[in-house]
């Protein structure tokens, strides 16, 4: 039987380089492929992101970026599929999710089409929440957690109605019933299959001049663990993991890398794990072989670690290991506001942990947020003060993210925070919708001139980053920002002057009198 993986395209917000538009790579299902191949099943794959970067969608408040599924009808992939697995890759993609799941019904209505949650990542969102409107839209059902362990059981629920499936499907015949009690099965491998990245147009991520960690030409992203063990009220994790945490066998992630070094020609990988030091002992074992076998990588945290599980003792070996980049969250200068989403940070920690970086050669980044309901102006003061301390001590950028609530959240749930338009509101880390987003949007400007104003103070970097960034040579996040704007710029004027020629096409002089048709 074949078995077809669909990956949505991504969703950006327009006019936000902030919050949206972030190059996420779809590594659980590509974890599904290999298991998939294992099996014996055919595996298709349409990444519709990874295969079309360059193709821009206008779509309401937000462009799509990727080629649409319609270019696919008719396909040998669309065609042959047996079962269809769609992606649920980001929130943000959401809507783009849910028209897949309407495409595939009419294109292919008998075959079952099944949404598969990404519980490894902060930017997703918890299916349960939100399963009336993918029923609503045809799905046959929603696999939530991990799939991969279970995708036999879940197979032969999706084919025969009377066979009872794992506890991580829900079928739309048994719609209904209290999301928040469905289980997430417990996966406690040590050992993930390693991504079937040869199914995918890597290409097509490589030619973007940006990406979510620092840009190398080439790159594969990994995991080298799953879920966290903390409570955040903003974050989806908490419940699409159950704060459990599992890191895979050292000998087996530095494995993992030298296969896809030697199978891809990579040298520079991207760790996606959610919070991958929590045991900083494995990521001490895992350099220790990398040095040990000789294995010549780069890696680069590139989604916010718990500081505190990074021991200051530790940053000579990591860097040792090939470790160029970190990144922590101390998400808010205010111990108040810490408390209230649940979460503690060590200050004093987070502050010696970027001069031991420093003087290894590791680049960081510190993600704060604003806009938390318990804070207030105070809170954003220290939240300013100790971004300025942490660039003092050497921090080399800083990602300021507005919290949303994105489905699965606690915020979410005790709706604490509403967008305007509903659930047809483009949920991103810049949330236009929220009522108060001009107070919020002016707090964040205020975080960035201080990171940038203290910057400054300090001499020559911030002008080397800005050359490193326009050069393409990016050591941290935000020097990718330069190609990333121009990347983006060029496409939606392109857009635009595709409308504009297709306009003046059908109604002659519109365009030249600069008349709107
Ligand atoms: S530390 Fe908090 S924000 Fe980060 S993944 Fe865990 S729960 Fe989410």
């Amino acid at each position: 039987m074949r078995v077809l993986l669909v990956s949505p395209r991504l969703a950006i917000q327009k006019g936000d380089f902030l919050g949206s538009g972030v190059p996420y790579w779809p590594i659980e299902l590509a974890v599904l492929a290999t298991r998939l191949r294992d099996l014996g099943r055919d595996v298709s794959v349409i990444d519709l992101f990874g295969a079309g970067t360059r193709t821009f969608t206008e779509s309401g408040d937000h462009y799509l970026q990727g080629r649409p599924i319609e270019a696919y009808a008719g396909s040998e992939a669309v065609r042959d599929a047996g079962v269809v697995v769609i992606y649920a890759i980001s929130y943000m993609s959401h809507a783009e999710v849910l028209g897949l799941v309407r495409w595939f019904r009419s294109e292919h209505p008998r075959v079952p089409v099944l949404v598969m949650e990404n519980a490894q990542a902060v930017t997703a969102y918890s299916l349960p929440r939100v399963a009336d409107a993918f029923f609503d839209a045809g799905a046959h059902g929603l696999a939530i957690g991990d799939v991969w362990p279970v995708w036999e059981s879940i197979e032969r629920a999706l084919l025969d109605p009377d066979e009872e499936g794992p506890a991580n499907l829900c079928l739309a015949s048994q719609r209904g019933g209290d999301p928040s009690l469905w289980s997430r099965p417990r996966d406690d491998h040590r050992r993930h299959p390693i991504p079937a990245w040869d199914l995918f147009p890597l290409e097509g991520y490589w030619a973007l001049p940006y990406a979510h960690g620092p840009k190398q030409r080439k790159y594969l992203p990994v995991l080298t663990s799953r879920g966290c063990p903390y409570p955040c009220d903003f974050c989806v994790v908490p419940e699409t993991n159950d704060r459990r945490w599992r890191g895979d066998d050292p000998e087996h992630v530095a494995g993992m890398l030298i296969e896809l070094r030697d199978r891809f020609g990579v040298f520079d990988f991207h760790i996606e794990d959610l919070n991958p030091t929590v045991r900083s002992e494995r990521w001490s074992a895992i350099c220790e072989e990398l040095i040990r076998r000789d294995a010549g990588v780069r890696f680069y945290f590139v989604s916010g670690t718990k500081a505190e599980t990074v021991k200051l003792d530790q940053v000579g070996l990591l860097a040792r290991g090939g470790c160029r980049f970190l990144s922590i969250s101390p998400e808010s200068g205010s111990k108040s506001v810490m408390k209230a989403i649940g979460k503690p940070f060590d200050y004093t920690h987070g502050l010696e942990l970027v001069r031991a970086c420093r003087e290894h050669g590791i680049r960081t980044q510190a993600c704060f947020l604003v806009g938390h309901p318990a804070e207030t102006g105070e809170d954003r003061a220290a939240s300013e003060a100790y971004l300025r301390s942490m660039v003092r001590a050497g921090l080399d950028e800083a990602a300021i993210f507005i919290v949303a609530p994105f489905a699965g959240s606690r915020l979410y749930a005790d709706e604490k925070i509403e967008l305007r338009g509903g659930l047809g509101a483009l949920p991103t880390f810049t949330p236009k919708g929220r009522d108060d987003f001009g107070v919020v949007d002016a707090a964040r400007k205020r975080l960035i001139r201080a990171f940038f104003i203290e910057k400054l103070k300090k001499g020559a970097d911030l002008w080397m980053q800005g050359l490193r960034g326009v050069l393409g040579r990016p050591q941290t996040k935000m020097e990718n920002l330069p190609l990333r704007v121009v990347f983006v710029m060029s496409r939606v004027a392109g857009l635009r002057a595709r409308r504009t020629l297709g306009r003046a096409a059908r109604f002659p002089g519109s365009a030249r009198d600069g008349v709107a048709a």
